[in-house]
């Protein structure tokens, strides 16, 4: 059975030629027809002028018809006419047909009264027979074979038609199909799949945009793979622990008492856990609902550092402040920027030890406020700067239980900087620490004196 796009393409071909026919039909053909009547009938008029300029010719040499016979059936071969001459009493003088002679013309044809050149004397009468002469028969020949190629012309173009209809078909068709199946098996689950990007025009857009629709459907399923695996993965570690702590008090190795710190410690990991995965997987599909109001980065910075300032104090780092003075207020979601600053700031604590000291500068640079937090601690080898946004990444994993950490703090800050319009990296700080740069975009560029102001704690 034939495919349905041929069966389209061949109908519009078939449209297009008997609308091509219907034209020459109606318009063209009978167009034609009157301009070889208008010819036939301009060459007949000719034909008759040239006889009676001849006639005239002959009769004013010889001052009479006689010996004009030959001539005149000479005319009638010539223009292919029965051509009959009569005198002016209107007996036939000369006859083309030798058929007439000496009878009296009554004929209804077409004739050209032939007077003398000075006076008005008629001389004769000559007649050309009504039936068709040559230019005629060329006319309706004309005309045949006009009708006889139209419709050879028509039967071509139908042939064409039908063999254009399946070439180009299955050139159309085929990239088609092939879409149509690819999406099928992607339909179903095969994410491989993938259709040739070397299609042309329209085709070749749609085709590319379907390779890259799969290419990120596939990058999305590996990553929700990655998470399942990630999560349950790092779901294992505290639930192993504290199934640890009840198999030792139940076997009565661990008394209660001593292993509650240890079980709470787990839960309260697996909690944050928890809260973590669902803050990334709001931030992840964009549904984090962010509440934006007009907020200084600064009143920010200086609540997070207050709330850590006792804890720094503690474990003997110091925390500096190098804020602008009349830093532009910027349209954020306190809550989120909060939660970014308090995070660096925590890993900044987690990372660094004893003497060690963490700078906090705020500073407005074209179109964004940039704030970085720089520390002195153990620092980030450089190949692994750009991993830690990925998620459960951790430089030392050894290191996890006693910073507590999810290995999902840097990852759920990129997204909130992002999801504000900003951006977010890491670099190393020499001789040693890091520092992560924050840049928030301005809603509007307003004014500022450039001023630092230091706060140490
Ligand atoms: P975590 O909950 O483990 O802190 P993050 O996503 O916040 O997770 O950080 C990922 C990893 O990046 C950390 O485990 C740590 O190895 C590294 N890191 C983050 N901040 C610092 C820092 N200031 N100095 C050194 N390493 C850091």
């Amino acid at each position: 059975m034939m495919h349905r796009l041929q069966v389209r393409l061949f109908a519009a071909f078939l449209l297009v030629i008997i609308v091509v026919v219907i034209t020459i039909l109606l318009l063209v053909l009978p167009a034609a027809e009157q301009e070889i009547d208008t010819y036939a009938q301009r060459t007949g008029r000719l034909q008759l002028a040239r006889m009676h300029h001849w006639l005239l010719g002959y009769h004013s040499a010889r001052g009479s018809w006689s010996g004009v016979q030959p001539f005149i059936e000479e005319m009638g071969v010539l223009y292919g006419q029965w051509v009959v001459l009569a005198a002016e009493d209107g007996t036939v003088v000369a006859d083309s047909r030798n058929m007439l002679f000496g009878q009296p013309f009554d004929e209804e044809w077409t004739e050209v009264v032939l007077t003398g050149r000075d006076d008005e004397r008629i001389l004769g009468v000559l007649y050309v027979s009504a039936e068709s002469g040559i230019d005629e028969a060329f006319a309706r020949d004309l005309r045949d074979s006009l009708g006889y190629f139209l419709f050879w012309g028509a039967l071509t173009a139908l042939g064409a038609a039908l063999v254009l209809t399946l070439v180009l078909s299955r050139a159309i068709s085929a990239p088609v199909r092939q879409l149509a199946e690819s999406a099928i098996r992607a339909g179903k689950g095969d994410l491989t799949v993938r259709v040739p990007g070397s299609f042309r025009g329209e085709i070749g857009e749609l085709a590319r945009s379907f390779n890259s629709m799969i290419a990120d459907l596939a990058r999305a399923a590996e990553l929700r793979r990655n998470l399942v695996a990630d999560t349950a993965h790092e779901l294992r570690t505290p639930l192993s622990n504290i199934r640890g702590y009840l198999e030792a008090m139940r076997d009565e190795v661990l008394e209660p008492y001593d292993a509650i710190a240890s079980v709470e410690e787990d839960v309260g990991m697996l909690a944050r856990l928890v809260d973590d995965l669902q803050e990334l997987a709001l931030a992840e599909s964009g549904a984090l609902g962010l509440h934006l109001e007009p907020e200084n980065l600064v009143t920010v910075i200086r609540r997070c550092v207050a709330s850590l300032h006792a804890r720094a104090s503690a474990r003997g780092v110091s925390l500096h402040l190098e804020l602008e003075d009349g830093l532009p207020p910027l349209m954020i979601d306190f809550q989120r920027i909060t939660q970014v600053v308090h995070n660096l700031l925590v890993n900044a604590l987690s990372h660094t030890e004893r003497g060690d000291r963490i700078v906090v500068v705020a500073e407005h640079l074209e179109g964004v406020v940039r704030m970085r937090v720089s520390d002195t601690g153990e620092g980030i080898p450089e190949g692994e700067r750009e991993n830690v946004f990925e998620r459960f990444y951790r430089v030392d994993r050894s290191r996890t239980r006693a910073t507590g950490g999810t290995g999902l703090g840097l990852t759920i800050s990129k997204q909130l900087v992002e999801a504000h319009g900003g951006r977010i990296r890491v670099e190393g700080n020499i001789p040693r620490g890091s520092s992560f740069i924050v840049e928030l975009p301005l809603e509007s560029s307003g004014g500022y004196a450039p001023n630092t102001d230091s706060m140490i704690s």
